[in-house]
């Protein structure tokens, strides 16, 4: 108590705000080393083989075939105006998703508290510390009540430190425990952190295990290509192709096999999905985590806020004489309902100086403010706490009947499950405590009457217990409420001393409706092989009435287990129940402690998990769980900066909608990797088969560029960005560990990509059979229009192969074709491509090509409709398969 100095403060007011801001700026730390625009552009032309590319055009230039030259110097600069709008795109997407993430502090303006931005803080503000928040700036304490500061990121020191009057705090510091008021002093770039490091509540480009594959896969593919393309390089100066010619066919070789754009594609997907989610209100702060996202196989949710409203109304008070009082009204307007009493065992009458006492704790024990803005009542604060002043609101004794002064205050927090504080009244000094029933219980020795206080038996206990649990039964939330007289404030020193000996006066219940669009998403969780696991501070029976409201319980199939259970049970038990998917499962009491051996047991049988939390102690499991989850409404700034996930709304429905975006775009980035290896495999099988059997070579570099560009690039990304198939959310979840590259997947895209490049391979020889040659002819020569043939066919080819990819299993005929826009601007511009470099005469002439005849259309259709008979019997054998 003695490091309080209790004095009303003000606050700056807003004009003496304006004036600093002017002076100080923003509160913000300016972002160090952003990735420039110009540095972005730049590293698009500095992989190796485009270099070559460069170098080969560079080349071509000098020894005067500016022809060449300059259309290689086009796809290329093509190529990485694309690879720089896509990487632009994503920088500016991971910006976005960053602004709708905004710490928020309480401060004391004009007297008033008021909640703002960390970054409209100026020095001389007064800002509002709880539990759980960041310190937003620098600054010396004016108020600490049983404050304790976590440093370790400005000191490393991890055991959080007491801060008493004066002391110094610092902005990336947090609040471990208690409350406290400080006055700011520095700010922005001006504090000890803005000196040091960068916050990192932005959303972070991390690698997903998928980009890391795809990472290694890309370097095996690029040695292979290598060696390819050294080969070709060699049969080329050897058949007399040329040096320089040889050198570019190689080359373009080499950009055809080597999966490149991959990882970029990868990200803008999953940058993409990030968007999605940040609209269906799931702000993502790790990309990889989209991916993840997708393999959940449990969530553990907490009750209050995330499946239930966490809108309380009191609903009936037990008086300890056992009258019972019941409350009408709903919402938080304290002039809407009445307190009505219904009488107890021993009482006709009601108890008026119980009932007084126990609002007197409802509203001296409390921190919450209630406030009216346009005849709308609502609350700052805790909505358990402003459920009580609205009570107190709808009692019939007012402010003025209740004279006590606060003196200090042990703020709530969950491990204790209690709060309480000391208030002063001419008579006596009294620490007033709520809490958790069992808890405030534990600590109570007497109980009150109204007149006298009697010693607390066993038998008053057990009556007092079994009406909470009936309280709890019916799915209301249950607080207890007790007092004590002291002497001294030396008494009260610190909250051990203060909550003890105490006099029970009664208990209080409060119904918090589970959230309406929680039921079916709990549905889809169960149709998702998802399993849900909630973990509460809240009774055991009060969360299973709700679990059961909701669906998690089915058939009374729920074991309930409190902390102190969970506590005395060794891994083994624990990791059978957890095994245990038929029988719902209910941590009630539980501390956050806990919280990290569930997620720690549920990883270790392979388990991917997704884990709510809201609390300052929440944090550890939070960084621990596979997806750790923050309230964006309820949540300390503390647990939001350990989560890879913020929920906008709080609600359980949005972590399933994430669930369901991260198959989705799980799914996708199957679908194109498939589509891209089986496309760059389709390529290389038409060169190779060429070289194989001494055949003209069906593609020039040129075209082979350009094929790479125009037709691989756009339905990649459209595919990238799919819808979700049908029955995505009937599927059990995915195995995280299995590799997408897996031995089936390789040969899958090899043989279609075989079939593929075997059908273009087919259109171009037709037509050179139709133009007079014959196999076994010599393989020099102008072979233009069966070239163009070729092409034409390869990249209509790879439209329907796009389509195709859409879904492993389902027929392409199924599908609906327009629900994809990217897909037909894919198709719309490779269509376009085509035409152009068939029929304009200019480009004729730049790439070798030649008009197309109606024949030649007709031997296009045949080539690339024909995988597709390979592909659906392939379809249709895999879904009898399945079935
Ligand atoms: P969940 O963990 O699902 O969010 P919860 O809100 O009940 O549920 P805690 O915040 O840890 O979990 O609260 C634990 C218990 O402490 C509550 O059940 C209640 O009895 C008591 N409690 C909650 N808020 C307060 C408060 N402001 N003052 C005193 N006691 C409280």
């Amino acid at each position: 108590m003695k490091n309080t100095k209790t004095k009303k403060q003000q606050g700056l007011s807003l004009q003496e705000v304006k004036k600093k801001r002017l002076e100080f700026g923003l509160n913000e730390l300016v972002a160090t080393k952003k990735s420039s625009w110009m540095n972005m552009l730049l590293s698009q032309f500095t992989d190796l083989l485009v270099v070559i590319l460069i170098g080969a055009g560079v080349v071509s230039f000098a020894l005067g075939e500016h022809v060449d030259a300059f259309v290689i110097l086009g796809i290329v600069l093509l190529n990485g105006g694309i690879g720089f709008f896509q990487e632009f795109r994503t920088e500016k997407t991971l910006e976005a998703l960053k602004k709708m993430v905004h710490p928020e502090i309480r401060v004391l303006r004009e007297g008033k508290e008021q909640l703002i931005e960390t970054k409209f803080l100026v020095p001389g503000d007064l800002v509002i510390l709880g539990e759980g928040d960041k310190v937003p700036a620098d600054g010396k304490i004016l108020e600490a009540h049983s404050l304790k500061i976590e440093e370790s990121a400005l000191t490393g020191e991890s055991l959080p430190v007491e801060k008493k009057f004066e002391h110094e705090v610092f902005m990336g510091t947090s609040v471990a425990k208690g409350s406290g008021l400080f006055v700011v002093e520095k700010t922005g770039m001006l504090t000890k952190f803005g000196e040091i490091a960068k916050l990192t509540t932005e959303t972070q480009k991390t690698k997903s295990p998928l980009q890391i594959e795809l990472a290694r896969i890309g370097v095996f593919v690029s040695k292979i290509t290598l060696v390819i393309c050294i080969i070709l390089f060699g049969v080329g100066v050897w058949r007399g192709d040329g040096f320089l010619e040889s050198l570019l066919y190689s080359v373009s070789v080499a950009i055809a096999a080597v999966p490149e754009g991959l990882p970029t594609t990868i990200t803008i997907a999953l940058a993409l999905g990030a968007t999605v989610l940040a609209r269906k209100k799931a702000i993502i702060k790790k990309l990889s985590s989209v991916e993840t996202l997708g393999a959940v196989t449990t969530i553990c949710s907490d009750k209050t806020g995330t499946l239930t409203k966490n809108e309380m109304t009191v609903r009936e008070i037990y008086l300890a004489d056992k009258s019972i009082l019941t409350v009408t009204g709903v919402g938080y307007d304290p002039h809407v309902g009445r307190i009505n009493f219904v009488g107890g065992r021993d009482k006709h009458e009601p108890n008026k100086v119980l009932e007084k006492k126990i609002l007197e704790i409802c509203l001296r024990c409390n921190e919450a403010k209630l406030d009216k803005v346009n005849d709308k009542y609502s609350i700052f604060g805790d909505p358990t706490e402003g459920a009580l002043l609205t009570l107190v609101g709808k009692s019939e004794f007012s402010d003025k009947d209740f004279e006590g002064e606060q003196k200090d205050i042990f703020p709530f927090d969950s491990d204790r499950k209690m709060m309480s504080v000391l208030v002063k009244s001419r008579e006596n000094l009294e620490v007033l405590v709520k809490g958790s029933p069992d808890q405030v219980l534990e600590k109570c020795t007497y109980w009150f009457d109204g007149v006298k206080k009697h010693k607390l038996t066993d038998k008053k206990l057990e009556s007092i217990r079994a009406h909470y649990t009936q309280m709890a039964e019916n799915a209301l939330r249950v607080l207890g409420f007790a007092y004590r007289t002291v002497k001294s404030n030396e008494d009260v020193n610190t909250e051990e001393i203060a909550e003890n000996e105490l006099v029970f006066v009664g208990l209080v219940g409060m119904i918090d409706p589970p959230r309406a669009e929680v039921k079916e998403a709990v549905d889809e969780c169960r149709d998702a092989g998802i399993r849900v696991v909630v973990i509460t501070g809240d009774f055991g029976i009060t969360a299973k009435a709700i679990a059961q409201e909701l669906g998690i319980v089915r058939n009374n199939k729920v074991r309930v287990l409190t902390g102190v259970e969970v506590d005395e049970m060794s891994d083994k038990t624990l990791t059978y129940l957890l095994q245990e998917r038929d029988q719902a499962l209910i941590f009630a009491r539980s501390l956050p402690a806990q919280k990290m051996r569930v997620v720690e047991l549920l990883q270790a049988q392979g388990e991917i998990v997704a884990m709510t939390g809201d609390g300052v102690n929440d944090a550890p499991a939070l960084k621990k769980a596979n997806i750790g989850i923050a309230m964006g409404i309820t949540g300390t700034e503390v647990s939001k900066e350990a989560a890879t996930m913020i929920l906008m709304n709080d609600s359980f429905a949005s972590i399933v909608r994430a669930v369901e975006e991260g198959r989705r775009i799980y799914a996708n980035l199957r679908k194109f990797v498939w589509f891209i290896f089986s496309c760059n495999i389709a390529e290389l099988f038409v060169i190779f088969a060429a070289i194989l059997f001494v055949l003209p070579l069906p593609l020039t570099a040129i075209l082979i560029l350009c094929v790479d560009l125009g037709t691989d690039i756009l339905p990649a990304i459209a595919l990238g960005v799919d819808n979700a198939e049908k029955g995505l959310m009937k599927q059990k979840p995915r195995n995280i560990e299995e590799k997408i590259m897996n031995k089936a997947f390789v040969i899958d895209f090899l043989i279609t990509g075989a079939v593929i490049g075997g059908s273009v391979l087919l259109a171009f020889l037709m037509t050179l059979h139709f133009d007079g040659w014959n196999f076994g002819d010599v393989v020099e020569g102008e072979f233009y229009h069966a070239i163009t043939v070729a092409f034409t066919t390869l990249v209509f080819v790879q439209l329907v192969n796009a389509f195709s990819s859409r879904s492993f299993t389902k027929s392409v005929f199924q599908q609906s074709f327009f629900n994809n826009q990217f897909l037909l601007v894919s198709v719309l511009v490779s269509v376009l491509l085509v035409l152009c470099i068939a029929y304009i005469p200019f480009l004729n002439d730049v790439l070798k090509t030649t008009n197309l005849t109606v024949q030649d259309w007709g031997l296009v259709a045949i080539g690339s409709f024909l995988p597709l008979f390979f592909i659906e019997i392939k379809k249709y054998l895999q879904r009898t398969k399945n079935r």
